[in-house]
C-alpha cells in the first residue's frame, strides 16, 4: 500500500444525468409494491442511518439491496481517493451489479442519503429469486447486466493502470481485464501529467510499468495477472474442505456450457480457467455459423453471456487459476487438482474443457517479440496498434480468414503469409470471398516468416519472410505480427493420472474397457468419459470432437447426463 494515495470521499462532481446512461429504464427499472411483495421471502430487512455505507469498493458485496424507502448514494471511487457520483436510487430501485451474484468485491460505494429501510437479498438467494421468478429474474439479470456495461464503459470501478498505451504491460493487463469484461481506467503518462508524475515517483524503471492503482490505493508494479486479480478481488481462497460435485477446467464454451447445464441442475460446480472466459472462441472477431445468430456475434459478446449465466445459476468461476496436475489417488472417492497458486480443489468428477493452445512455430527470435508487436489474437487493443501501418499475418485456415477481415479494417494493408498454395482446402467459402473483395489484404502463398528483428527496447521493427519456392529472403518493416496457425490439445496437466490420449494428444473418450474402467461387466462408458472413470472431456480437447464452437456447446450440454450417471440418480433432478 503506498501511503498518502488515499485522498478524503468528497464528490467531486454532480450526479450524472439518465441521459447518461443507455437504456436507463432497463439498467436502473423501478419495482412495483407487488413485485417487492414477491422478493420478501428471498432476503431480510436492514434500515442504515444517514451517511452509512451500504457496501464499499473492493470489499465483498453483501448481496442485493431493494430500497424500500429512503435514497441511496452510488459513487465511485479510484485508488487516488477521486469519488464521482454514478447515480441516486430511491424506493423501488434495487443497488447491485453482476458480481453480486456470486459475492464479488463491489465496484463503488453505496451510503445512505437520510433514514434508509431496504431488503438486502444475500448471493445466493438472489441466485434463487432469478431462478424462481422468471419474468422478475429476466429483468433485474439485464439491469445487472447493462450496469457492469456500463462501469466497464465509464472505466468506472476497477483498476487505474499508469503506464504508456503501446508498453506491452499496458496491453498485456489491459487484454486480461477487457477479456474478463473486468472495468478498469488507463492514464497514458505521454498525455497526463499526474500520471508522468505517478509514474516518475514510484516507478521509474520501465520494468515496473504500469503501476496499477486498486480501489483501496494498493500500488502494484507491472503485476503479473493473478496478482492484480487477487488485490481487485477477482479470485478467493478456496472453501476448506468443500467438495464440488464437478471440476470444470477450461472456461471457453465447453466448459462454460458444462457449468451452465450442471449448475442449472442442481450440482455444485467449479470452473478454472487459466487466463480468460471465452478460450478460443473469445479471439473469434465474429462467429458466423453459430445457430441463432444470423448476423453474426463476436466470440467474446457470446461467451460473457454464457459466464453471466453460469454465474447465475451458482457455477463458481475461478479466473485467472490454472490447473496444474490432476491427482486421481485419494481414496475417498474424490479428485484433487491442483491449483497454480498451491492450493488443491477437491472434486468428485472432472469435466477436462481445457481446449487448445495456439502453436509457436520455428521463427528466430519469436520468444523475444511476444506481447511486443507478435500477437496470438487481433482484438480492438491490438487493432488500435496497428491503425495505418503494414501488419503480417502468418496461417490459411478460419480463425487467421477471420483475423485478417477484422485487422483490414485497421491496419493499412495486412501481407497474409500462407504456407500452402492456395486457401480452398483450409477455410470456409464466406471468409475466402471475403478477403478477395478486400482491397488491402495481400495474399502471399507458398511462403513462411523465418525471423524477426527489433529496436533495442524489444519492440518488433523487421519481419524477414521467404517463399518456400526460392531461396531469398525479403524484409518488411512491420511493427505488427500475428500468429493463426493452429493449436494443440492443452492435456499436459493431465500427465498423472493416466487418462488416455491419442498419437496427436487429444483426449479419447467412450473407448474404456471394463480392464482399465471400474464399471461392472457390460456397463459401456458415457460417449464423453475418458478411461479414467469420473472424468470426462468435452470440445476441442476431445479426440474426434468438431472443433467448432457449436460442437463444443452441445458437448458441455451432453456430459451433464453422464455426470448424473456417474455422480448417482440422487443428484438428477426430476424431469
Ligand atoms: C480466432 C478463432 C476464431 C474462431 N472462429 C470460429 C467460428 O467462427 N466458428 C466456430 O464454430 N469455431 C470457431 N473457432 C473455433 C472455436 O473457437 C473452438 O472450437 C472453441 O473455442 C473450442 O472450445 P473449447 O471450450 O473446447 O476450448 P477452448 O476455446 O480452447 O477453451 C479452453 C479453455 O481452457 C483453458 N485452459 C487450458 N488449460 C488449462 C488449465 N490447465 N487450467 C485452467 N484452464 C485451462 C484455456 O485458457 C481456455 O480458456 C475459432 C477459433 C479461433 C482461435
Amino acid at each position: 500500500m503506498v501511503a498518502g494515495t488515499t485522498m478524503g470521499n468528497e464528490a467531486d462532481q454532480g450526479v450524472p444525468a439518465a441521459s447518461a446512461f443507455p437504456r436507463y429504464e432497463q439498467t436502473f427499472p423501478t419495482l412495483t409494491p407487488q413485485e417487492i411483495a414477491r422478493m420478501r421471502r428471498f432476503g431480510a430487512e436492514r434500515s442504515y442511518k444517514d451517511g452509512e455505507r451500504l457496501f464499499e469498493t473492493g470489499q465483498p458485496g453483501p448481496g442485493m439491496f431493494v430500497v424500500l424507502s429512503g435514497h441511496v448514494a452510488i459513487t465511485q471511487r479510484d485508488g487516488f481517493g477521486h469519488v464521482t457520483p454514478i447515480i441516486d436510487q430511491g424506493p423501488g430501485q434495487f443497488l447491485a451489479e453482476i458480481g453480486q451474484l456470486s459475492g464479488r468485491v463491489a465496484l463503488v460505494d453505496g451510503h445512505a442519503e437520510g433514514e434508509v429501510e431496504t431488503l438486502l437479498i444475500p448471493p445466493e438467494r438472489l441466485r434463487a429469486l432469478l431462478v424462481a421468478e422468471a419474468d422478475l429474474g429476466e429483468r433485474i439479470m439485464r439491469a445487472l447486466i447493462l450496469r457492469r456495461v456500463s462501469l466497464i464503459r465509464g472505466g468506472a470501478g476497477g483498476p487505474v493502470l499508469i503506464g504508456p498505451s503501446d508498453s506491452a504491460g499496458v496491453i498485456r493487463l489491459q487484454g486480461f481485464l477487457t477479456r474478463n469484461g473486468y472495468p478498469h481506467h488507463l492514464l497514458d503518462p505521454v498525455a497526463d501529467t499526474d500520471a508522468a508524475e505517478l509514474i516518475a515517483r514510484y516507478s521509474p524503471s520501465q520494468a515496473d510499468w504500469p503501476l496499477v492503482v486498486a480501489p483501496d490505493g494498493t500500488v502494484l508494479r507491472n503485476p503479473r495477472e493473478a496478482e492484480l486479480a487477487r488485490a481487485m478481488g477477482m479470485i478467493r481462497a478456496l472453501a476448506k474442505d468443500k467438495v464440488y460435485d464437478v471440476a470444470v477446467v477450461g472456461s471457453g464454451p465447453a466448459g462454460l456450457s458444462t457449468a451452465v447445464y450442471a449448475a442449472s441442475e442442481g450440482l455444485a460446480v467449479a470452473v478454472c480457467d487459466t487466463r480468460a472466459f471465452g478460450g478460443q472462441a473469445g479471439a473469434s472477431a465474429r462467429i458466423e455459423n453459430y445457430l441463432g445468430f444470423p448476423t453474426g456475434i463476436s466470440g467474446h459478446a457470446l461467451t460473457a453471456r454464457a459466464f453471466n449465466q453460469a454465474q447465475k445459476f451458482g457455477a463458481e468461476v475461478m479466473i485467472p487459476v490454472e490447473v496444474k496436475s490432476l491427482d486421481c489417488s485419494y481414496g475417498d472417492g474424490a479428485f484433487g487438482l491442483k491449483l497454480d497458486n498451491g492450493e488443491m480443489l477437491r472434486a468428485r468428477s472432472v469435466v477436462v474443457a481445457s481446449g487448445a493452445r495456439y502453436r509457436r512455430p520455428e521463427i528466430e527470435n519469436l520468444a523475444d517479440f511476444e506481447g511486443r508487436g507478435v500477437w496470438y489474437w487481433a482484438s480492438p487493443i491490438e487493432a488500435r496498434l496497428c491503425t495505418d501501418q503494414d501488419v503480417i499475418l502468418v496461417g490459411g485456415g478460419n480463425s487467421a480468414g477471420q483475423a485478417a477481415v477484422f485487422l483490414s479494417g485497421h491496419a493499412r494493408r495486412v501481407h497474409m503469409v500462407i504456407r500452402g498454395g492456395g486457401l480452398g482446402a483450409s477455410m470456409s467459402r464466406y471468409l475466402i470471398e471475403r478477403i478477395e473483395a478486400a482491397p488491402n489484404i495481400e495474399l502471399i502463398f507458398n511462403a513462411e516468416v523465418v525471423g524477426l528483428e527489433g529496436t533495442k527496447d524489444g519492440s518488433l521493427e523487421r519481419v524477414r519472410w521467404r517463399s518456400r519456392l526460392s531461396p531469398d529472403e525479403i524484409t518488411l518493416n512491420i511493427r505488427n505480427l500475428f500468429l493463426f496457425v493452429g493449436a494443440d490439445p492443452a492435456t499436459g496437466w493431465l500427465d498423472g493420472c493416466g487418462v488416455l490420449v491419442d498419437r496427436a494428444g487429444f483426449v479419447v473418450t467412450g473407448a474404456r474397457d471394463n480392464a482399465q474402467g471400474n464399471k461392472a461387466e457390460g456397463q459401456l462408458a458415457s460417449a464423453l468419459e475418458t478411461s479414467v472413470p469420473g472424468v470426462f472431456a468435452v470440445g476441442d480437447v476431445r479426440s474426434g470432437s468438431v472443433k467448432r464452437v457449436g460442437g463444443a456447446i452441445g458437448e458441455g450440454a451432453q456430459v451433464v447426463a453422464a455426470l448424473h450417471g456417474f455422480l448417482g440418480d440422487a443428484a438428477k433432478p426430476a424431469l
